[in-house]
């Protein structure tokens, strides 16, 4: 039984913290604005909050590229190496293994002993899977010395995707610069990781070519502009998962800060890793509510990736936890609470278990907010069966399951709008809206949030719309598409592009 006097509360509480979220049109068109203020500050000099990366690929795929390539992808647990064969009409095929990083080699002594053990694995990948077509190749390695004693086209090219921090120097060059995910090794710091593993590659004479050094985002990019329908290039490729990045095609023109090393000049393009997650982290535009402040303050790097914090998947849990938390503390609301006690304190009176995660950091996983606003039914029985099973919040009341619901939707909604923002500053950038054809400019996207978030795309498009020198009619010629298998398909296909610069 609820009282009257409390649903109203509740309802009005939750009207006056959602209203914190809503995101306006305004809003929308002073982030764009704000947004290429700050892109284009960072294509003329480094230390910006959007660092605006060249990453020396010069062109992306339209979907007629044929060969088969290799990939590996050396990113925190896992080592993944893959073959993937393009078959020239958008399609492709993709044979995959993977292995987890022993521990010792992530604080091994030298470089070495971890480009050693990367370099079996793709030995290993090669006899299981490519014998038949490389049989005599690693027969007569023993009598070859170096890879430039196979032909040519018994050469592998291979896309390294390696997801720690690198100063890129060129298409397959990039030194080291730290490492994170519980990796430590000294030695390898400072130097180039292409070189370390074509190192130990030629050491086992197998025939494969360090081509590329993958950035992830750009791999979305790649990846969705050879499988986009309809040989249209792709002009963004947009990660909304655990983090949010965005890498797309720039004029060279317009990088105005230097650009070390070789690329390929012919094509006046060069694909940019913008590193968005840092967008205005001075805060000039990003909205911030106390949940913002707080979430921030309590983060390991306050301060830093303010952009991501509103957006990722990693975070948006976190924000509806923190106003979960704050309505729980409020008696005058008195969410999740067992109505029949009397006493004041709400932790003796709340309808939470003991095991409940709800009180405590990071507790609140995003993928529920994709429950939440995927329940339609009029009891909200989805809702309340998953508060019960992820959270242990016992017999939540249909009240207090619509206030979980619209909280978490006014999170969801004003991430989504934001990331229109990233995405509408884009194609502005691009100036495609003004070429005069009726092309689709497409993008594409990954990532839990985007695929499973429903209504996250309309979300997007609605912001799209409603933005100056976009419209109705720009937002029509923009097709925001799923890019699927990023990682390996990318990397092989930035392989293919370096391959043919050499
Ligand atoms: P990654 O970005 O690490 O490659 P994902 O794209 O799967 O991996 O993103 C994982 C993030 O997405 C996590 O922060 C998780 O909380 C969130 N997430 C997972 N499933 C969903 C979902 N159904 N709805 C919204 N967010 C989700």
């Amino acid at each position: 039984p609820v009282s009257r006097a409390r649903t109203m509360s509740l309802v009005e509480e939750t009207k006056r913290i959602t209203a914190q979220f809503d995101y306006s049109d305004d809003n929308v068109n002073k982030g764009v604005e704000e947004f290429l203020r700050q892109m284009n500050e960072g294509l003329e000099k480094d230390g910006t909050s959007i660092s605006q990366i060249p990453t020396y690929v010069t062109g992306v795929p339209n979907g007629t590229e044929k060969g088969l390539y290799l990939a590996v992808d050396l990113g925190g647990t896992n080592f993944r190496v893959c073959s993937i064969h393009l078959n020239g009409d958008t399609t492709f095929s993709l044979t995959y293994s993977k292995v987890a990083i022993p521990k010792e080699l992530m604080l091994a002594k030298t470089a070495q002993e971890l480009f050693g053990f990367l370099a079996k694995q793709i030995e290993e990948f090669l006899k299981t899977h490519h014998e038949e077509h490389f049989e005599t190749h690693i027969r007569r390695r023993q009598t070859i010395s170096s890879p430039e004693g196979y032909k040519d086209e018994h050469i592998f090219r291979l896309g390294f995707t390696f997801s720690f921090p690198v100063q890129q120097n060129g298409i397959n060059k990039g030194t080291l610069i730290r490492w994170t995910k519980g990796f430590d090794i000294p030695d390898a710091i400072g130097k180039d990781v292409c070189a370390l593993l074509q190192d130990e590659i030629d050491k086992l004479h197998l025939p494969v070519k360090v081509a590329a050094l993958v950035n992830d985002t750009v791999g979305t990019l790649m990846a969705r502009s050879y499988t986009s329908p309809g040989k249209t290039s792709t002009l963004l490729g947009a990660i909304f998962g655990t983090g949010t990045n965005g890498a797309y095609v720039e004029k060279t023109k317009n990088i105005k800060k230097n650009v070390s090393g070789d690329y390929d000049k012919s094509t006046g393009d060069m694909v940019i890793n913008t590193e968005w997650g840092s967008f205005d982290n001075q805060l000039n535009i990003l909205p911030n509510t106390s949940y913002d402040i707080e979430l921030d303050q309590k983060s390991v790097n306050p301060g830093i990736q303010m952009f991501e914090k509103r957006v990722s998947g990693m975070f948006l849990g976190e924000i509806v936890r923190l106003v979960i938390v704050d309505m729980l503390k409020n008696p005058a609301v008195s969410l999740f609470r067992d109505d029949n006690s009397s006493s004041n304190d709400w932790k003796s009176t709340t309808t939470i278990g003991g095991g409940s995660s709800v009180l405590t950091q990071w507790g609140l996983d995003s993928s529920i907010m994709s429950i939440a606003a995927a329940d339609s039914t009029p009891e909200l029985s989805t809702l309340r069966q998953e508060l019960e099973k992820q959270l242990h919040i016992y017999s939540a009341s249909l009240e207090d399951a619509k206030a979980f619901k619209d909280v978490a939707y006014a999170v969801g909604r004003r991430a989504a709008r934001l990331s229109a923002v990233a995405i509408g500053a884009i194609v502005l950038q691009s100036g495609q809206l003004k070429n005069g054809t009726d092309d689709p400019i497409d993008i594409g996207v990954d990532g839990s949030l985007v695929e499973h978030y429903p209504y996250f795309r309309d979300m997007i498009y609605e912001a799209l719309r409603a933005t100056k020198g976009i419209g109705p009619e720009g937002a029509k010629r923009i097709r925001i598409g799923i890019a699927k298998d990023g990682s390996g398909v990318g990397a092989a296909l930035i392989a293919l592009v370096a391959a043919g610069m050499e």
